[in-house]
């Protein structure tokens, strides 16, 4: 019976471009009890730096064990919880929850850092550096294994508050990277301004990097630039040994993919610490 549900709750929520308004605010409603009801998890996958072989932190993303549909995927939800507003809740209990595993990781000796996901709209509204702040507090790690997961859309509306944000958090001692980097529209002269880290190669340019030269060319071009900004580049998506090669040909600095280990629940990505991963 639940798988049968499943099945039909998972239509609903794929169908989402057509169900009506009233669907869409029982799926909100639903979606506010998901975090009170602690349906929230938050999944981890390990990032890798090549030169030393073994893992640096993990990506923290964020699931939804529904009780009918079972596990939902972040594409299923997130943009409904942006629409909503819901997203500042839900981004709070994600930083507080990354932040208690990143704390329970270094107290078993893993100092690991911790990247979290930040929508636009956390930028905007909700007081960002609060919550952040809050999350360190609350969870006792230090600033320094936060990293903090920022797309180029946070530019978009007002460059010179989203610039302010970002060097708050910088002087907070947080890490920040760019997410999906490449397919957003900020300009390469913003780049040298925002504080940022790392750049995370988009995975769409790593998927077929072995047989698209256009992809392989963009791929070379960004982790040149990112280091001559003395950026920091990780590759998302790597999913095999060809991709990997090429990667650690160019310099790339870090992976993460399939290849490696998909986003797993803390309790298996923590079996993951002891493994020898290239
Ligand atoms: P993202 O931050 O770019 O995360 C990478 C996505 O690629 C993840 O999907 C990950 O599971 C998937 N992935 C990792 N390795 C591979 C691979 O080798 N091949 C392929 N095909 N995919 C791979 P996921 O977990 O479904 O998350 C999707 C997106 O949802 C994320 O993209 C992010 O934009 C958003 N998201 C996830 N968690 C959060 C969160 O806590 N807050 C916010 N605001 N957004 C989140
Ligand atoms: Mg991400
Ligand atoms: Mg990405
Ligand atoms: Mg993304």
């Amino acid at each position: 019976h639940a798988k049968e549900s499943g099945r039909n709750t998972y239509r609903f929520f794929n169908e989402q471009m057509n169900i009506d308004a009233l669907e869409q605010l029982q799926m909100q409603g639903q979606l506010r009890n998901a975090i009170r009801n602690g349906e929230l998890v938050l999944h981890y996958q390990p990032q890798i730096d090549i030169g030393r072989s073994g893992i640096t932190g993990f990506e923290a993303l964020v699931r939804w064990r529904h009780p009918e549909a079972g596990m939902i995927p972040p594409a299923k939800f997130i943009p409904l919880a942006e629409r909503s507003g819901l997203i500042i809740q839900i981004g709070e209990w994600v930083l507080n929850e990354a932040c208690r595993q990143a704390k329970a990781w270094l107290d078993s000796g893993r100092p690991l850092v911790m990247a979290v996901n930040l929508s636009a709209l956390q930028f905007r509204r909700g007081n960002l550096l609060e919550t952040v702040a809050s999350a360190l507090e609350r969870s006792g790690l230090p600033a320094r294994y936060l990293e903090l997961e920022l797309t180029e859309s946070i530019l978009l509306h007002d460059i010179e508050a989203a610039m302010q944000t970002l060097h708050a958090l910088k002087a907070m001692g947080v890490k920040l990277s760019i997410d999906d980097f490449g397919t957003g529209y900020s300009s390469l002269s913003y780049l040298k301004r925002l504080a940022v880290d790392k750049l995370k190669i988009d995975q769409s340019f790593v998927r077929d990097l072995t047989e698209d030269p256009e992809d392989a060319a963009i791929v070379k071009a960004i982790i040149q630039l990112g280091h001559t900004l003395q950026l920091s580049i990780i590759a998302e998506g790597v999913e095999t040994d060809a991709q990997l090669a090429f990667l650690r040909n160019y310099g790339c600095d870090e992976v993460q993919g399939y290849f490696f280990s998909r986003p797993l629940p803390a309790e298996e990505a923590s079996g993951l610490l002891a493994k020898d991963f290239l």
